[in-house]
């Protein structure tokens, strides 16, 4: 039983020194219980927040303890009388070969009606965090202009989308020339800027002639500040992430922005509102789900995962996520068995 455990503490980016390959005998299913086989990892960028002792609406992983995650598994063995050996479920297992589980928290998955991996991201967690984010605090109204960044990733794919089928112009924010092409041609945005460009904040102002309705927040940094001058009375901001942040260890350079931002939200009466997926909308996902599966059947989605084979090259994928290296959803390939 192959697990990459938390070595050490991250202080900045994270190195793949902070992460420790063990071997553990596979453990025995005793009564009411289920061995699970991980076929699936998901890396998502929330892990570099478990990565960490700081206060937060999680706990920490433990030093020596395996990393966190969701997973597509297989039951292995079973003890539990609600589960055969074969059956697909999502799980919670971690970063590891095979789990233990009670079958708390299992969601039963049919493999017949979809691509399993896809419970990681489309039909999962990332695909339900767009949809709520962006429906729920964003309310999108036709002709409006919805701006996100990290637009090929698994969030930011689904809110570009959802936002056109509301009837949006949209416009994505995305690292590089290949992920913008993506964006305009496969997920047919209206505009696509790349924020590494010098003069990022001009295209931005230039693609924006109506002043920016949505904002849904993935990454803050040199993003939030173009946008911010752009928002227009009654703007929403959907606070879903701030991923340039995630590995700052002091506060960015230049002015403080606090008070320009605060002066924003009251002069144009905005709604930033935070969120965290399923502590707030766990009682909305079958609606979500219900949706997207019709989305789906009708062509009006895509989705692109970026699969990495191999639990052992977990760690340099997750940390090469937080650098904008993935170019879709990023799942691991542990098993096939
Ligand atoms: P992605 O698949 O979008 O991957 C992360 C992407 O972020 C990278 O590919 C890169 O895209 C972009 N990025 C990384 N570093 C930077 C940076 N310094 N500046 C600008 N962009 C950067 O990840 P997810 O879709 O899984 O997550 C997107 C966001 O949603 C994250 O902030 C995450 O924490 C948040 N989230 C929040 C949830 C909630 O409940 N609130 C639930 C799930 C996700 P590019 O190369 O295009 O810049």
């Amino acid at each position: 039983n192959r697990q990459i455990t938390l070595a050490s503490r991250p202080v900045g980016a994270p190195t793949r020194e902070n992460f420790a390959l063990k071997e553990t005998a596979i453990p025995e299913p005793a009564e009411g219980q289920l061995l699970l086989r991980t076929l699936y990892l998901s890396l998502d960028p929330y892990m570099r927040g478990r990565m960490s002792d700081a206060k937060s609406y999680a706990e920490p992983v433990a030093v020596g303890d395996p990393m966190v995650g969701g997973t597509v598994s297989r039951v292995h063995a079973s003890r539990h009388s609600g589960y055969q050996p074969g059956d697909w479920v999502l799980s919670y297992s971690g970063w590891q070969d095979y789990a233990l589980s009670d079958g708390e928290g299992l969601i039963k998955l049919d493999p017949a009606h979809m691509s399993p991996s896809w419970a990681l991201g489309v039909l999962g967690m990332p695909g339900f965090t767009a949809y709520m984010g962006l429906l729920d605090i964003g309310r999108p109204q036709a002709g409006e202009t919805l701006v996100v960044a990290a637009a090929t990733g698994a969030v930011g794919s689904m809110v570009a989308q959802i936002g056109k089928l509301k009837g949006c112009r949209v416009v994505a924010v995305a690292g590089g020339e290949e992920k913008c092409r993506y964006a305009l041609e496969t997920l047919g945005v209206d505009v696509c800027l790349d924020h590494k460009a010098g003069d990022f904040a001009e295209q931005l102002a230039g693609a924006c002639p109506d002043g920016i309705d949505i904002y849904y927040e993935n990454v803050g940094g040199k993003v939030l500040d173009a946008v911010l001058p752009l928002l227009n009375t009654g703007a929403r901001i959907p606070v879903c992430g701030l991923i340039s942040q995630y590995n700052a260890t002091t506060l960015p350079d230049g002015p403080d922005r606090l008070g320009q931002l605060m002066a924003t939200i009251l002069i144009k009466r905005m709604t930033v509102k935070g969120f965290i997926i399923f502590d707030d909308y766990a009682h909305r996902y079958d609606e979500f789900v219900q949706d997207m599966n019709q989305w789906l059947r009708e062509g009006k989605i895509h989705y692109r995962e970026q699969i990495v084979e191999e639990l052992e090259h977990a760690p340099e994928a997750f940390i090469g996520l937080l650098q904008g290296q993935n170019f879709g959803k990023l799942v691991v390939r542990v098993g096939n068995d």
